[in-house]
């Protein structure tokens, strides 16, 4: 017989999959984590191994898995578009094979599902701020497309199970979050901004560096999963999840700069294809529904993540 509850995270060795394994933990549950260590590492999840209620397994979802659970936080998929980019094929495949897998996982056991869908459904938005009824602004063919589509086809996926076979789902979009764990060599511009100027390096600016995104320190964006897992059946979202304070990348990176006492300059690189011109969530349903708003400042989360970065590059010797 077992007390507590059950939960899988697939992607729980990634960056927010191990929050989110720490505050479920921490909550009681027995966790289990299901990563293929594509981007993800045992070192992100070190920490927890021996504790009595954690397991940790090497599985791909784009193949079934059949284990007893009460509720699934399906966070498998490279996120960073270098990563996402790099086996676009296998992007796509993670995103839908990966999200059946799980949803036919839930169905046979009776858990509860939440999608770790994305902003990037909207794409390039015609509508500004992004509220959760705009259908998006997305190339289909683009070099976006792995990751926008398939995270649109597993929306899909996640709303048919809901209407057919009476799932219960919980689909979150996130919007770009930042914080200790990242993968030094994501390539995504927070990792990248505090990598560069701990280094002494040029901050690579991509464009004129005008272009708006609005970061959500993990600790808010993790806060705000575990409050949707835990909403009432009948909620279902699609809900936005972010920090609705908004910065141009340039601002990012005169704040990265400030923080770290470095010396860098910046420097412009070209603007990569379809690369959106500004991304803000209205989060009016997320304050609503959720009572969640995002807490930490963009300086204090900053400050966070570049004492990890610095204490990782001094382990490895990479610091000037
Ligand atoms: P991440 O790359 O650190 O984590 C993804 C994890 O999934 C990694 O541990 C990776 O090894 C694992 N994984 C990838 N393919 C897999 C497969 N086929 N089978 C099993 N495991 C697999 O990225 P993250 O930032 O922690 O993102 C987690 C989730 O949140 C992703 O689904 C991502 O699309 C979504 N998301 C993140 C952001 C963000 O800003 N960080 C924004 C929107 C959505
Ligand atoms: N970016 C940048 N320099 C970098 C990395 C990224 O100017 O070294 C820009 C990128 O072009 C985009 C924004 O920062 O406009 C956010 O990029 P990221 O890859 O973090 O996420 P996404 O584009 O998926 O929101």
């Amino acid at each position: 017989m077992h007390l507590e509850k059950r939960v899988l995270i697939t992607g729980g060795a990634g960056f927010i999959g191990s929050f989110l394994c720490e505050r479920l933990l921490e909550a009681g549950a027995t966790v289990l984590c299901v990563d293929n260590f594509f981007t993800g590492t045992r070192m992100n999840v070190s920490h927890l191994i021996g504790h009595p209620r954690f397991e940790l397994m090497r599985h791909d979802v784009c193949f079934p898995l059949y284990v007893e659970v009460d509720e699934i936080y399906n966070m498998a998929c490279p996120a960073s578009p270098v990563h996402y980019q790099f086996d676009p094929v296998q992007t796509t495949k993670t995103s839908v094979h990966g999200a059946i897998n799980m949803l036919g996982l839930a169905k046979r056991v009776k858990a509860k599902i939440l999608q770790a869908s994305t902003s990037e459904v909207y794409g390039d938005p015609a509508i500004h701020p992004q509220t959760e009824d705009y259908w998006g602004n997305v190339n289909p063919i683009g070099p976006r497309s792995c990751y926008d589509e398939g995270k649109r086809c597993a929306e899909t996926l996640f709303f048919d199970y809901h209407r057919q076979h009476a799932l219960r789902i919980k689909v979150a979009r996130i919007f770009n979050t930042y914080g200790p764990r990242m993968h030094p060599n994501d390539g995504r511009v927070v990792s990248n901004f505090i990598v560069q100027a701990l280094k002494g390096e040029d901050i690579t600016l991509y464009g004129d560096g005008s272009q708006t995104r609005s970061f959500c320190y993990v600790d808010d964006l993790v806060r705000g999963l575990i409050s949707l897992m835990e909403t009432p059946d009948s909620v279902t979202g699609p809900i936005n999840i972010g920090n609705p304070n908004e910065f141009t990348i340039r601002q990012l990176a005169e704040n990265v700069i400030d923080l770290t006492g470095a010396k860098s300059k910046l420097v412009f690189r070209p603007l990569p294809q379809d690369d959106p011109r500004q991304r803000q969530p209205d989060i009016t349903k997320a304050r609503d529904i959720l009572k969640w708003e995002p807490s930490v400042e963009l300086r204090d989360g900053l400050s966070k993540t570049i004492a990890y970065f610095d204490a990782l590059l001094a382990d490895r010797n990479l610091k000037v």
